[in-house]
């Protein structure tokens, strides 16, 4: 059968076409099944959603650990949960929204019972910090079956200069470049293992990831990479190509997983002199590679520099900020395409469990001269 070619950028596009908020991932889960099966690459979707996707040829040698690279398929935003005896709808944040969108007419959409999305906009209720909920406007008033998701009225993808803006590049660059890699590496029939994980509900606590660790749903010899879109921080730019990340706000990673990463980085720019990437302990937040290194995978990242981090123009605890789109840059998600599907490859060719990040024994000489000078 003659599979149906999409650019990495279409992928992307395709999947910012639906909306989704923690808990409420069906619709990018329903996109990303439906390009899985339209181009014959195997999967599972475990108890709790999470999609589990492997490209795994025949003639594969078994006995070569696999490598999975992680995204996760949710953004924050909130969920309507109930009437007040007013008759007004009241919502409660899911995961990390800027604090401005609490106190501000902010613009949104919110899912009817007939499950399209209608506009609306927030409206704030008093004493914000300490309530934890939004009222909900709507446009056109209408009942809601409840509970129903709510996401920022925004743009969900433009292409301006070298920039991609979306409402949700957080996490659907993951998502997009994972499959991107993983349908190239399908079309070719590269001859490599690779696991590609799509999660649930990461924006409020790491919970697919968790549960898919509990579960022990990947083998415990997968090397796993996180990929996630991450706030600047000093010592990163966008332009300057994906991050290897080697920890997050909470744990810093593997060296024999970063040295995937690394390895694969120095094929590419042997082939691609000016073939950028940058290197950052990316400390903005928390991702899934928290989760699995945890449960004793050895576990590294890659990071897409990201601009307006959860729709906040200026930090998500400044009362200022705007919602806005958040954005990368073209290339640096095109590099980090390259970087996975070269780590895929590195993956199964060097895979000997033997690190080249060596120290040499101490010679005879050097270890007298410390010997004698301490006395
Ligand atoms: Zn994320």
């Amino acid at each position: 059968m003659k599979l149906k070619k999409y650019s990495s950028i279409e992928i992307l596009e395709f999947l910012s076409s639906v909306n989704s908020a923690p808990y409420y991932e069906n619709e990018t889960s329903n996109l990303i099944i439906k390009l899985l099966k339209e181009t014959n690459i195997s999967f599972i979707k475990d108890d709790f959603g999470n999609i589990i996707a492997n490209h795994k040829p025949d003639q594969i040698n078994n006995n070569i650990s696999p490598i999975a690279f992680i995204a996760h398929m949710d953004h924050p935003g909130f969920e309507a949960t109930s009437y007040n005896e007013n008759n007004e709808l009241e919502a409660s944040p899911l995961g990390g929204v800027p604090i401005s969108s609490l106190i501000s007419k902010t613009p949104i959409l919110i899912r009817s019972t007939y499950g399209n999305w209608i506009k609306g906009k927030i409206r704030p209720v008093d004493n914000y910090l300490n309530n934890k909920k939004v009222y909900i406007d709507l446009e056109n008033k209408q009942t809601i079956n409840l509970p129903a998701p709510v996401v920022f009225d925004l743009k969900k993808f433009s292409i301006k200069n070298n920039n991609i803006c979306m409402r949700a590049i957080d996490d659907l660059a993951g998502c997009a470049s994972i499959l991107s890699a993983l349908l190239q590496i399908a079309e070719t029939k590269i001859s490599a293992n690779m696991i590609a994980v799509f999660t649930r509900a990461e924006e409020v606590g790491l919970i697919g990831a968790r549960l898919m660790c509990e579960n022990k749903t990947l083998p415990i010899n997968t090397t796993v990479i996180s990929v996630e879109s991450s706030p600047l921080i000093p010592g990163v730019f966008q332009g300057e190509g994906p991050i290897i990340r080697i920890g997050d706000r909470q744990t810093t990673f593997n060296y024999e997983a970063e040295e995937i990463l690394t390895k694969a980085l120095k094929n590419l720019q042997s082939q691609k002199p000016n073939f950028k990437a940058q290197r950052k302990l990316m400390d903005g937040g928390t991702c899934e590679g928290t989760a699995f290194n945890l449960a004793g995978y050895k576990t590294t990242g890659i990071a897409f520099p990201l601009k307006n981090y959860h729709n906040a123009s200026n930090g998500i605890n400044d009362t200022k900020s705007k919602i806005v789109e958040e954005s990368i840059f073209i290339n640096d998600y095109l590099g980090g395409i390259e970087l996975i599907k070269e780590s895929v490859i590195v993956n199964y060719q060097n895979n000997d469990n033997q690190n080249s990040i060596k120290l040499e024994a101490v010679d005879q000489k050097t270890k007298e001269k410390l010997i004698h000078s301490n006395k």
